[in-house]
């Protein structure tokens, strides 16, 4: 039976042999249910799905039928309606202090959102109210005579020998039974050679989901700053912006290589083919430039919020034992990371900042490389059989990328050879399907073919020796 599919709702439903398969939004939780409580089967991996045997179809289409119009599930769409509108609208509130007044927060409309960490507001009035009565109650107007102690009020802290093993709230990491901890009753427990920092109002807060390849974060560790992109937090990567530049640019045509002319090819033959390369080159440079246009666009549309560089300064993770994908884990169970951070200062982002760089530089020279090579191969004289045997070229041999050495013993890979006084950019044209005729050159297997220029004419011949090791 071919593939049917339809649509229940946000459910699309596929037929495949003997199994249905389900696929919809990771949030909605009451179409989960109602498919676990029929017996059906999460099947994890690149294409993440529900499904269940054909025979307990008709029970699965009523239980989502339900499901959907459950008064339970309506009442959350409306609700996340609310929410994505105050976010979009900025209604935020991060303070250090909405713990402490949380159930006020609460009474005026506030709804906590646990992956941002923050609260979210209705009016931007009570934003700004709530902002600063929070501000009010971290640094508390002047204590008066009669409560002098409340300014040295002690921190909360209290140090003894931890009874059970649990997690360190600084570092993240595993707290033994029996080591010596600081406890705090909101805060929890840490070790002892682990600083409190105070996290600031203005902390970037990252988070991430081992499902979707996160590891989590340490203290101290300084990072780029390209997750603060997008606005919201499941949204935040640089590879979200680069699926939507992708999605803009549209499918990518595929590479081609300038034709050699076979030595039996008419001449029509041949001017087609070039004429078929030329259209090809002209169609991948419209999607190039297709595809620049629209990451300007979009990098433009969410610009990176706060500064270049940061460092880490606390640190957490949890484990999430069912229903992770509701919780950004980005598989049923595994670890949420969090982590705190301030801007770098110049002194921390200088040793990642020189990484980046060399980096940069590497790639570029290995663009100039390839250039080169591609320039030889355009405009240079044709290497041509003597006495209708393959040439063997002497000189020093010196691949263009890893890959192509890799790929030599697959008859595949190309090659610059310097030779005395002429150096020559070589395609080794010897797999299994590929046309030999165009061969010329020896290579211990069906051959290769290439072109070759002056070595006069070659600008910097140290390019050439360019580490080709990312
Ligand atoms: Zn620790």
């Amino acid at each position: 039976m071919a593939d049917q599919a339809d649509q229940l709702g946000p459910v699309e439903i596929r037929k495949a042999s003997r199994r249905i398969e389900y696929r919809f939004p990771v949030n909605e939780k009451a179409i989960r249910e109602a498919l676990k409580s029929c017996g059906a089967h999460f099947q994890k991996g690149g294409d993440p799905h529900w499904w269940i045997g054909a025979a307990k179809g008709k029970m699965a289409r009523d239980a989502i039928e339900q499901a959907l119009e459950s008064p339970e599930r309506q009442e959350k769409l409306t609700f996340k309606e609310e929410c994505d509108r105050r976010r979009t609208e900025g209604l935020i509130l991060r303070h250090r202090k909405t713990y402490d007044l949380r159930e006020e927060i609460k009474a005026a409309g506030g709804v906590w959102d646990a992956y941002a960490k923050a609260y979210l507001m209705p009016s931007p009035e009570s934003l700004e109210e709530w902002k600063r009565r929070c501000g009010e109650a971290a640094n508390p107007a002047p204590a008066s005579q009669a409560t002098p102690k409340a300014a040295s009020k002690p921190t909360g802290w209290r140090t003894f020998d931890a009874r059970y093993s649990g997690t360190c709230c600084v570092c993240g990491e595993r707290i033994r039974e029996g080591e010596t901890i600081h406890y705090h009753k909101e805060h929890g427990a840490r070790h002892e050679g682990c600083e409190w920092v105070e996290v600031p109002a203005n902390a970037i807060v990252l988070s991430g989901g081992s499902g979707y390849g996160c590891n989590g974060w340490a203290v101290g560790q300084v990072l780029r700053n390209k997750d603060c992109r997008l606005g919201s937090a499941r949204e935040r990567s640089q590879r979200e912006i680069e699926r939507r530049v992708r999605e803009a640019a549209g499918p990518e045509p595929q590479r081609i290589f300038k034709p050699f002319r076979r030595s039996d090819e008419s001449e029509e033959s041949w001017a087609e083919r070039l004429r078929d390369f030329e259209d090809a080159c002209d169609q991948r440079k419209e999607w190039e430039s297709r595809r620049d246009a629209a990451r300007t666009e979009i990098e433009a549309k969410y610009p990176l919020d706060g500064p270049e560089y940061l460092c880490v300064i606390r640190a957490t993770s949890s484990y999430v034992h069912e229903d992770g994908l509701s919780f950004g884990v980005g598989d049923e169970s595994g670890y949420t990371y969090t982590a705190w951070c301030r801007a770098a200062t110049d002194e921390e982002a200088a040793p990642i900042r020189q990484q980046i760089a060399e980096r940069e530089a590497a790639a570029q020279r290995q663009a100039q490389r390839a250039a080169l090579w591609e320039r030889i191969m355009g405009e240079g004289t044709r290497v041509e059989c003597e006495d209708g045997q393959q040439v063997i070229l002497d000189g020093e041999e010196i691949y263009l990328t890893e890959q192509d050495q890799q790929s030599r013993l697959y008859g595949g890979g190309r090659w610059f050879v310097l030779a005395e006084d002429r150096l020559y950019a070589v395609r080794n044209n010897g797999r299994d399907g590929d046309d030999w005729r165009p061969n010329t050159i020896r290579t211990g297997g069906a051959g290769a073919y290439g072109a070759w220029i002056p070595r006069s004419g070659v600008e910097d011949l140290n390019l050439l020796h360019t580490s080709t090791e990312a």
